[in-house]
């Protein structure tokens, strides 16, 4: 931590992807920091991406929680303590322990995660404890049971460096693993192929060998098909399948049930034959194959069956446990492996250990906890349907934010808001979620928290602090553990969390004959050596070494050590396409966004990429609704509706809609796309399906539309029905929004906007074009300005923003201001492409333009994409798309 003003140099991991990047922070006076990847990590050798590089804009204490509150008013530890004990001590002795339930998040550190876990299941006595990585990888997890025996990710990060074919299985790389993107991007250039299953081109695809666009949820039609080619062609592996793994006749018999050839699997994909060809000729002939598999596949009524399609496929194949070959479960966040290690998931004990009765005796042993659950408690669908029918009487959230996240978010927002005790747990204090809290606790955040976490290869790394706790800010292990205390319980008194992470280590090697996660080497790690713990995968041996890749010696986690290929059946989406809602609403992330915003929200470089929440769809299908590139547009599903901007583009399938998953009630109000989806559910790992919802677009039609810049942020005026987007910039807030009522609903948002505003007021109205162009300037400086129109006619917003950040307006500003531009051009630098150097796409066009014809070439001239190289398939295709269009222009001159 900083002292006295010297800088100082902290090794510590990134807070969002589950590639786990190593972080290198220069920690200044102040919280002040400038990050840099950390060479030494292995998982980033030294790069980070977009979002990564922008850590430091995200670490001020603006809209932190910093104090515990009741009821909405400032309490001490003390009380705010011992109220959540009482209340949830009350609950469960009225109505049990399944009354409570706490939902965590992929955000905790693993020390967090544990004493969480062990009050829940082992002192309370109940399951009810779940993550939100029941949203991201939950499939991943039951299909790794089913076939390891247990929930193990084989491969590494080196296996990504070796493969000679990588498949991308609904996995959109480029954009949510940047820089394991990267990497393979770099084994490409070296002659690895890329092969992307994914209904949208997405950037992932673009630059890959082959891209199957394959109708939704028909993963498990391809993979069977592969398999069954595979076994025609005699390109198995009969001894690996004889010595390791049980199944393969029932795979057999059940591939047999429908026809497998590469017609009609092609024709029940959408894909072309010769596609479809290609791809299992690719994978017939090479054997280092990694599959990746990601949100696409297990976010899926059927998720289950897609990871066990790809699973089985690989064990067939003897790809698995060697060099280069695997199938790789990609996490979203950066300690989901934590998670499901701790027993973070309802449908686990602990420690790789369930609720069969040797491992739940062995646990309760363990924890000296004799009421330890006897039962998996609920998923996190059926658990907010629990709150909301009154099952549930007390929920604790700790660092998520399902109001705005889960599937059918209406509805976990009307059953916080009827459930009788909710207490959340945050750094931030005005999420969506936190709106509903009876008792907020205020955590620490990243650059604050100081604990372990497990990334997507089984690496454990460090989280260190960066800075002391604000506020009255604590760490997640320790609020719950003073809670634990206050209600009676003992086994909760650790001194820090190296000891909290001893136990757990010593949980993980407690009479452990055969279970793979086992951190023995790690159970007596003494303060230093936690302090200093360096990148480790598990498990970890007696000796202190870690272990690369599992099952290098064809045994599995099963009672007769042998694998087990599962039968899965293709099967259609829960719920199919109609005259009513004839399109498929699929939803994802976007670049430079991470989850609800509530971090990456801080950083206007990162909101500058893709500013507003929008729809994208086929060109057909756009024409059919009457929607040009840019317009509002409706989205309704049976769920409810959104309004987001459309983007038209033949990158998504004809039928397709995507919407990213991030705007909440902070940003954008009306752009939340949760809760279009409905929660339907894979019956096994109780994932969502956020992939495939029955949807229908229209165009919004407003009649009037604005902005307004201001240094404060503001919420949708109250009483007002409009579309309101906020997207932070340097120095302002700029607020973007649209209505359909007439004049007397444009002078109530004027008057909205403009209350409390002082200083000099410059005005300019022209009735015939519905103009109406306000500034306010206090003291010099510019405070507000407020454009509106009837005519759509808005000048860009880049100049007036960066005018926010002058100490004194100059005449000639002063005089343009309502023009909303300087004399001259426009400014306006587009969206930004390069978030890390702040390269607009005015300028990359423009550099394309004068002769740059490769994505080096642009960074040569314009700087983008030399950072963390996560814009340049983004470059690439605004070279392909201008490229084509000034070929089409020369064959138009010509004729
Ligand atoms: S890829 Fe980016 S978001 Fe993911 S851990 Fe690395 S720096 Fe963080």
């Amino acid at each position: 931590m900083a002292d006295g003003g010297s800088a100082i140099t902290v090794k510590t991991a990134c807070p969002y992807c589950g590639v786990g990047c190593g972080v290198t922070g220069v920690v200044g006076e102040g919280r002040v920091v400038s990050v840099a990847g950390d060479p030494a990590h292995p998982a980033n050798l030294g790069r980070l991406c977009s979002k990564g590089t922008a850590l430091g804009a995200t670490v001020g204490l603006e809209g932190r929680l910093l104090e515990p509150t009741i009821g909405g008013r400032v309490a001490s530890w003390t009380e705010a303590t011992a109220l959540v004990a009482k209340r949830f001590r009350e609950t469960i002795a009225k109505h049990g322990p399944d009354s409570v339930a706490f939902y965590v998040s992929g955000q905790l550190l693993t020390e967090d995660y544990y004493v969480a876990n062990k009050l829940m299941k082992g002192f309370i006595g109940s399951g009810n404890i779940d993550t939100n990585s029941r949203l991201c990888m939950a499939s991943a997890v039951a299909a790794h049971k089913q076939a390891f025996g247990a929930d193990l990710v084989p491969g590494c990060y080196e296996d990504l460096d070796l493969a000679d074919l990588v498949v991308f299985s609904g996995h959109n790389a480029a954009w949510t693993h940047p820089v394991l993107f990267r990497r393979m991007e770099a084994a490409k250039a070296r002659g690895q192929k890329h092969v992307v299953i994914d209904p949208r081109r997405t950037d992932t695809a673009e630059g890959a060998d082959l891209h199957l666009a394959i109708a939704p949820q028909s993963d498990v039609r391809l993979w069977n098909g592969l398999l069954a080619d595979l076994i025609r062609r005699g390109a198995i592996d009969r001894d690996y399948i004889a010595d390791h793994v049980n199944g393969f006749d029932a795979i057999e018999a059940a591939l047999a049930e429908i026809d497998q050839s590469p017609a009609a699997v092609a024709a029940d994909c959408d894909v072309a034959l010769a596609d479809i060809l290609t791809f299992f000729d690719l994978f017939a002939a090479n054997p280092k194959t990694v599959s990746l598999f990601s949100m696409g596949a297990n976010q899926s009524a059927q998720g289950v069956a897609k990871g066990l399609s790809i699973l089985n496929t690989h064990l067939a194949t003897g790809r698995i446990g060697k060099p280069g070959a695997c199938p790789f479960s990609i996490t979203g966040q950066p300690n989901a492996m934590g998670g499901r290690e701790t027993g973070g998931m309802a449908n686990t004990l602990a420690g790789h250990m369930d609720f069969e009765p040797a491992d739940r005796d062995r646990v309760a042993r363990f924890w000296g906890a004799p009421n330890t659950t006897r039962k998996p408690g609920l998923k996190a669908v059926d658990m907010f349907e629990a709150v909301h029918d009154g099952r549930i009487k007390a929920i604790w959230v700790m660092a998520t934010n399902p109001a705005v996240s889960m599937p059918d978010a209406s509805r976990v927002r009307e059953a916080l808001a009827k459930c009788p005790f909710v207490v959340v747990s945050d750094c931030i204090a005005d999420t969506d979620t936190a709106a509903f809290a009876h008792v907020k606790l205020p955590a620490l955040a990243w650059g604050e928290k100081d604990g372990t976490v497990t990334n997507s290869e089984r690496r454990i790394s460090r989280q260190r602090a960066l800075f002391a706790a604000p506020g009255q800010a604590r760490p997640d292990w320790r609020i719950v553990a003073d809670v634990a205390q206050a209600m009676g319980f003992e086994g909760f008194g650790w001194a820090s969390q190296a000891s909290v992470f001893r136990e757990w280590a010593r949980l993980t090697a407690y009479e452990n004959e055969n279970r793979l996660l086992n951190l023995s080497g790690l159970t007596n790690l003494g303060p230093e050596g936690y302090a200093a713990l360096a990148p480790i995968q598990w498990p970890v041996g007696v000796d202190g070494q870690g272990t690369d890749r599992l099952f290098v010696d064809g045994r599995f986690q099963t009672p007769d050590g042998r694998a087990r290929m599962v039968p899965t059946r293709p099967k259609g989406p829960a719920d199919a396409v109609d005259a009513v809602y004839p399109l498929s609403l699929n939803t994802g992330r976007i670049r430079d966004q991470w989850h609800t915003m509530t971090r990456t929200g801080l950083a206007p470089d990162l909101c500058r990429h893709a500013p507003e929440p929008f729809v994208e769809m086929h060109p057909i299908d756009a024409e059919a609704a009457g929607l040009k590139e840019g317009m509002l547009a409706r989205v309704i599903t049976a769920r409810g509706e959104a309004v987001a901007l459309a983007k038209l583009t033949d990158r998504q399938r004809p039928g397709g809609l995507f919407m990213p998953m991030h705007w909440t009630d902070a940003f954008a109000p009306s752009g939340r796309s949760n809760p279009l989806i409905a929660p339907n559910i894979d019956p096994v790992s109780g994932q969502p399906e956020f992939k495939h919802t029955p949807a229908r677009i229209r165009a919004y039609r407003e009649t009037w539309k604005g902005f307004f810049l201001s240094r404060d942020t503001l919420k949708t005026p109250v009483g007002q029905d409009l579309v309101w987007r906020r997207i932070p910039q340097d120095a302002c807030q700029q607020h973007e929004f649209a209505g359909r009522g007439d004049a007397s609903e444009r002078d109530a948002v004027r008057k909205a906007l403009s209350k409390g505003l002082i200083g000099e007021v410059v005005a300019y109205d022209d009735d015939a074009s519905g103009a109406r162009r306000e500034a306010w300037v206090r003291e010099g400086r510019l405070a507000a300005v407020l454009f509106t129109t009837t005519t759509g006619r808005l000048p860009p917003r880049d100049w007036l923003a960066d005018l926010f950040a002058e100490p004194v307006l100059g005449p000639e500003a002063r005089s343009a201001l309502l023009f909303g531009r300087p004399p001259g051009a426009p400014v306006d630098r587009g969206p930004l492409v390069c978030a890390c150097l702040k390269v607009g796409a005015k300028v990359v066009q423009a550099a394309i333009a004068a002769g740059a014809a490769t994505p080096d070439a642009v960074g040569a001239a314009t700087g983008a994409g030399t950072n963390c190289g996560s814009c340049r398939p983004e470059i690439a295709r605004m070279i392909a798309a201008m490229t084509k269009a000034a070929s089409v222009k020369e064959t138009v001159d010509a004729a």
